[in-house]
């Protein structure tokens, strides 16, 4: 495999999977595609920009003669391209109907043509939906509670069809809650760490009691990079942290962090479908070589001194993006 086109490269996961994969693997070429929605932004890949090896290309993974036009130099694709956050999927789903659903079904057309070695759909934990006790092994049933989840989990679908009628070459990852820097700061940790530098209280949905399983950015870029080398084609592979953590105890940790008062902390009204509890058993990942890292409190102390240190990076966002800013208002109003 040399020629990797990575969609959704300019978001949060994608910028660091370039990022690690660029170390990791000096003779692959990356072909960066990202249309640039209010969650691109080209400054997280502004340190791999001079690198021989990768190219942006500004594009839309909808658009079939784009795609096909890279895939038919290219080996794999890794789609990490998406619309990500579930509170704007209850506030308008039908963009993620046409980027998670149509937009993978475009990519994976392209791969059927072109016959590619790979294509990786990054998918999400949230595909499963709620877990009272125990893990989502990757056999079980697929249960979205949200516009978001029952998107990326229709994707899945799409995929798992290609593999069965025409044999392509899938390989699906369901990572976990993903943390680290170049998060936009409309999800939870980013949100919440900018606001406390600012004094500004937290959010808390309902009583803060959902569980998440929280996993450290380059954690899920290895798991991503092992099941794309090590899958087996056909088969889903669960990525997550082995962090599980009551969002409201990772508040405590941020307050802890940042030396706040609990005064900031502000209890807002439950988001409809919201799902209580989420688990990942990655027995299987661990068996083609996946060990994340189980330090959570080091590696969320490292994201928050990342947000004290990259101040311009966010208020750039939270400051000047009249879209972020009209959507916040809207949503918390
Ligand atoms: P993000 O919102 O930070 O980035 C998404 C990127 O996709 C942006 O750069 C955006 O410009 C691009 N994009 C959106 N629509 C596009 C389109 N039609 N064509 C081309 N590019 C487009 O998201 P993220 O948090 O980095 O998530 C990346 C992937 O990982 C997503 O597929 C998401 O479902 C999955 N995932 C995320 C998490 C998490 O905790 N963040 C966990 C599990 C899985």
């Amino acid at each position: 495999m040399q020629t990797l086109i990575i969609t959704g490269a300019a978001g949060f996961i994608g910028s660091n999977f370039v990022r690690y994969m660029l170390v990791r693997y000096p003779a692959y070429r990356l072909i960066a595609l990202d249309s640039l929605t209010y969650a691109g932004n080209l400054a997280n890949l502004a340190d791999v920009w001079k690198n021989p090896n990768f190219t942006f290309i500004k594009g839309d993974i909808c658009d079939e003669s784009i795609v096909n036009n890279l895939a038919q130099n290219a080996d794999a694709i890794v789609n990490f391209a998406a619309e990500t956050h579930v509170d704007r999927s209850i506030a308008t789903p039908g963009q993620f109907i046409q980027t998670d659903v149509n937009g993978t079904y475009v990519l994976l057309e392209a791969a059927r043509k072109h016959e590619l070695e790979r294509i990786l759909h990054v998918s999400t934990d949230e595909v499963y939906g709620t877990i009272d006790e125990g893990s989502f092994k990757e056999g079980d049933a697929l249960e979205p509670n949200s516009p978001y989840s029952a998107s990326k989990a229709s994707a899945e679908m799409m995929v798992r069809a290609y593999h069965q009628t025409y044999g392509l070459p899938t390989i699906v990852t369901r990572g976990s809650n993903t943390f680290g820097p170049n998060q936009y700061p409309e999800k939870m940790l980013p949100l919440f760490i900018t606001n406390l530098i600012d004094d500004i209280p937290v959010p808390v949905y309902g009583d803060g009691h959902q569980m998440r399983d929280w996993m450290y950015v380059t954690d899920h870029c290895q798991g991503i990079d092992l099941a794309l080398h090590h899958g087996v084609p056909g088969e889903a592979y669960n990525v997550g942290g082995d962090n599980d953590r009551k969002n409201i105890d990772v508040v405590h940790l941020l307050l802890e962090y940042l030396n706040k008062p609990e005064t900031l902390i502000h209890h807002v009204k439950d988001r409809p479908g919201h799902d209580r509890r989420y688990s990942l058993d990655v027995t299987k990942s661990r068996k083609i070589g996946y060990t994340p890292d189980t330090d959570f409190e080091s590696r969320l102390r490292d994201t928050v001194q990342w947000y004290v240190g990259h101040q311009e990076w966010w208020r750039t966002i939270k400051e000047k993006d009249q879209e972020y800013q009209s959507f916040m208002k809207k949503w918390y109003a």
